[in-house]
């Protein structure tokens, strides 16, 4: 799926990447509000519909749209063979563009089109990742609170000071993208990942619509499970917490039983309720070095997680003073 399709780019070209899961309702005033957008540019785009093994009209829409090429803009079609998830389907547009500079978008016209100037313009400033903050958001406020837990969570781990990891109106250059596609875990997060590649980013406001057409492709389960894979994506430290955890719980059973000596010298064995404490206390201690354990194991299995990822290890922006 990570296979990279084109090995260079075309310098100035805009490439557009719209993940598409049944959204035949929104998708002829998407390609529409796009194509008047950028019709107005002196620049040369494409658009990549990635069908997400869509079950309604999309796909034939797609196919529609990908025959009426407009002046300065191709609209191709990606399609998978089933739904694979809105960022692996991104992943699959990454692996077909052309273009120096790649924007990805909603297709539920919640994050309009006409913000794509801007990005652009933020693009000829130098930045090679552009995020995007959702102005007066059109959400639930369980969607809100949880996507501010979420960002804090993400800026803690990350190091990388970004507002809104939601909203996936966003802008990579190639060499972003490209550094991307070599990561080759299962699960990712786009913008987390292309934080970790990106030398010079920014942050733009965009306007952010309710979604009036179809209707969120996330359930609540789908939702904790993007949770997840966002959190497992960036740290094993969960793992970790066992380890520390138990350490603590053993520590106490430790202390526990110290002082239940120093007691039991001091008061006689009466004290101790004939044993009953000691256990009590020998049981802390075991509890903890079973918790220290697991931890250890899970000290293994974050390294093998790491190595399975094989993301690349580093990654060359530039090479200076190397004759071509
Ligand atoms: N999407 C996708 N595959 C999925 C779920 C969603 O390609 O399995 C696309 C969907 O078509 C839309 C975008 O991802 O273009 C965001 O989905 P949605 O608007 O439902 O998410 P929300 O705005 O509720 O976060
Ligand atoms: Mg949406």
């Amino acid at each position: 799926m990570n296979e990279q399709y084109h090995n260079t780019y075309i310098p100035g070209m805009i490439s557009i990447v719209v993940p598409v899961y049944n959204e035949e309702a929104s998708l002829d005033e998407l390609i529409s509000r796009i194509l008047s957008c950028v019709g107005s540019m002196d620049r040369t785009f494409e658009i990549l519909l990635v069908d997400d093994g869509s079950k309604d009209r999309s796909v034939e829409l797609i196919r529609k749209a990908a025959i009426q090429d407009s002046k300065n803009c191709d609209i191709i079609g990606v399609m998978l063979n089933r739904n694979y998830g809105q960022h692996a389907a991104i992943m699959a547009g990454f692996s077909n563009v052309r273009g120096e500079f790649i924007i990805t978008l909603d297709a539920d016209l919640q994050n309009p089109p006409e913000e794509i100037p801007d990005i652009i313009a933020e693009f000829d400033q130098g930045h090679d990742v552009v995020g995007t903050i959702r102005q007066n958001r059109q959400d639930t406020f369980f969607r809100r609170f949880a996507s501010k837990l979420v960002n804090k969570m993400v800026q803690q781990f990350t190091g990388v000071n970004m507002s809104d990891y939601g909203c996936m109106l966003r802008g990579y250059h190639w060499d972003v993208v490209n550094a991307m596609l070599q990561c080759h875990e299962r699960s990712t997060f786009i913008p987390v990942l292309a934080n970790s590649f990106s030398r010079n980013s920014t942050e733009i406001p965009v306007a952010h619509a309710e979604r009036t057409l179809g209707e969120s492709k996330y359930s609540v389960f789908k939702l904790i499970n993007l949770q997840f894979d966002l959190l497992t994506s960036m740290t094993t430290f969960p793992l970790r917490l066992l380890s520390f955890i138990g350490g603590g719980i053993a520590l106490l059973g430790f202390l526990f039983a110290i002082i239940l000596l120093i007691m039991r010298l001091i008061y006689g064995s009466a004290w101790g309720v004939d044993g009953v404490f000691p256990l009590f206390a020998i049981l802390f201690i075991f509890v903890g070095a079973q918790f220290i354990g697991i931890g250890l194991l899970g000290e293994y299995i974050g390294r093998i997680y790491h190595d399975v990822r094989a993301r690349p290890r580093y990654f060359i922006h530039e090479i200076i003073g190397r004759d071509p």
